[in-house]
């Protein structure tokens, strides 16, 4: 570091950019931000309230390469040239989550995974603050853990963690880890290799000691595997829907188990408000993390009956004729899109497609054969989805307009169906994000409903 300004760079000026600012300048540091593209005008204006030097549209080699230490946002990828350049002079890249992380005593529980990571961390999120535990939610998720680590005193943190996240996380340790599954997504930016986002997933575990708890889905092939050979020095509490861990959680019949080895508690799924087997392994994952940090069988029960999830999740969109309505928009991948429609009871019509991420189709084959009556293909560029599945379903459809997807799930759809909206793709053919598609899909069926 010798010969450099004690200046710490922030790259990126979203909600983790600025929540890092704000506390890097709280602590003393000079500090400058970059953002190569225009900032949204809230964060502008936060900065230019405290008094910190930013720039947008652009990034200034020049001064970029004064910085001790960079805080990258998690959307800037490894290759981004200015990146390059800072590894080329070793200059130390983290996230947002590790500067956080050193001005708090907190203790910290951290959830990553491929898919399940929100539902999971709302969970958590809602047992400890329903036990009145004394808790703040952040990561990839709400207000940015640095904004909080400055402006509360909370006492456990439940943050949701990409794998973006992690890739720039060195020192911060966990006290309960819960790892979902690894199945692979995001692999443009691990060079195209599982092996490499598999290990990112796997950094959670890094710091971590053996007064620490990892729960973990155990009939996850690539997190088992992974534990054979890494053999953590951990508590380990695993969570299965077909053996019986002890100690560890499962799903019995309908029934969630918490089984410590002692006494058991015992949760009938029938009125609770998640449903589907993910939706089991996100429970018994999140049940696992609050008992770990020490919160009591009633109160775990309790705020189990009283969560409720964030929207675009197997939401409920509506029912008109006797079928109904689901909006899915957040499952962006084929396993998402399984589990979804493994959780369908009645006769489906899938409405899916989008921006394709190398999707494999071949692990929905059957569940599609099971389930499925009809096909509704909502996106630009269809083919991958038409080429697979035109012989595999018995009606098929395409269309680029939301309105009309509905209206063909409605002229299709029987009393006791169900069009569910679970696309397996990105919406960024014609959408502005996931939330916008599931937003215009409620619309669309709201529209409906009123005529
Ligand atoms: P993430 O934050 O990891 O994207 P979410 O909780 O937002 O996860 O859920 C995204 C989608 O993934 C949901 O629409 C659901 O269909 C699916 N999903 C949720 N939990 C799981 C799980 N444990 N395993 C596989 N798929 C899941």
């Amino acid at each position: 570091m010798e010969g450099k300004v004690p200046l710490m760079v922030i790259l990126g000026g979203g909600e983790s950019g600025v929540g890092a600012a704000l506390l890097a300048k709280a602590k003393g540091y000079t500090v400058f931000l970059s953002d190569k593209s225009l900032l949204q005008e809230s964060y502008r204006n936060t900065l230019l309230q405290h008094g910190i030097p930013f720039e947008e549209g652009q990034h200034t080699e020049k001064q970029i390469l004064q910085a001790q230490e960079v805080v990258k946002s998690p959307g800037i990828p490894e290759k981004a040239a200015i990146i390059q350049k800072l590894r080329q002079q070793n200059i130390p890249v983290i996230s947002e989550i590790e500067l956080a992380a050193r001005y708090t005593n907190a203790r910290l529980i951290g959830i990553t995974g491929s898919n399940g990571k929100t539902t999971t961390t709302l969970l958590t999120y809602h047992l400890l603050k329903a036990a009145g535990l004394n808790v703040g939610l952040a990561g990839n998720i709400g207000d940015s853990f640095a904004r909080q680590v400055l402006e509360n005193t909370f006492d456990y943190y439940v943050l949701e963690l990409s794998s973006f996240q992690l890739d720039d996380m060195y020192r911060t340790r966990m006290n309960v880890a819960i790892l979902l599954n690894i199945t692979p997504d995001h692999l443009d930016r691990y060079e195209y290799q599982f092996q490499n986002y598999a290990n990112s997933k796997f950094r959670i575990l890094q710091n971590m000691t053996p007064d620490d708890t990892l729960i973990y889905y155990q009939e996850d092939p690539v997190i088992g595997r992974e534990l054979a050979d890494r053999q953590p020095a951990v508590q380990r509490r695993p969570v299965s829907l077909i053996d019986t861990p002890r100690p560890g959680a499962h799903l019995n019949d309908g029934t969630l188990v918490l089984d410590d080895g002692r006494q058991p508690l015992r949760i009938d799924t029938a009125e609770l408000p998640l449903k589907g087997k993910h939706n089991a392994i996100n429970m018994l994952a999140a049940l696992s993390a609050a008992q770990a940090v020490g919160v009591g069988p009633e109160a775990l029960r309790q705020g189990l009956m009283t969560f409720e999830n964030a929207p675009h999740r197997l939401e409920p969109a509506g029912e008109i004729n006797g079928v109904q309505f689901i909006n899915d928009s957040k499952a962006t991948n084929v396993d998402s899109v399984y589990y979804a429609l493994e959780s369908m009871t009645t006769p489906v019509i899938w409405m899916a497609g989008g921006l394709d991420k190398g999707n494999d189709y071949g692990q929905l084959a059957e569940l599609v054969r099971e389930k499925v009556k009809a096909l509704i293909c909502l996106g630009k560029d269809n083919q991958k989805l038409v080429t697979y599945f035109a012989d595999r379903v018995p009606a098929l459809f395409e269309t680029q307009d939301v309105n009309e997807a509905v209206a063909k799930g409605l002229e299709w759809g029987q009393p006791g169906d169900t069009v569910l909206l679970s696309p397996a793709c990105a919406s960024f053919d014609l959408f502005r994000n996931y939330e916008d598609r599931g937003n215009q899909f409620k619309e669309a069926v709201k529209k409906r409903m009123m005529n």
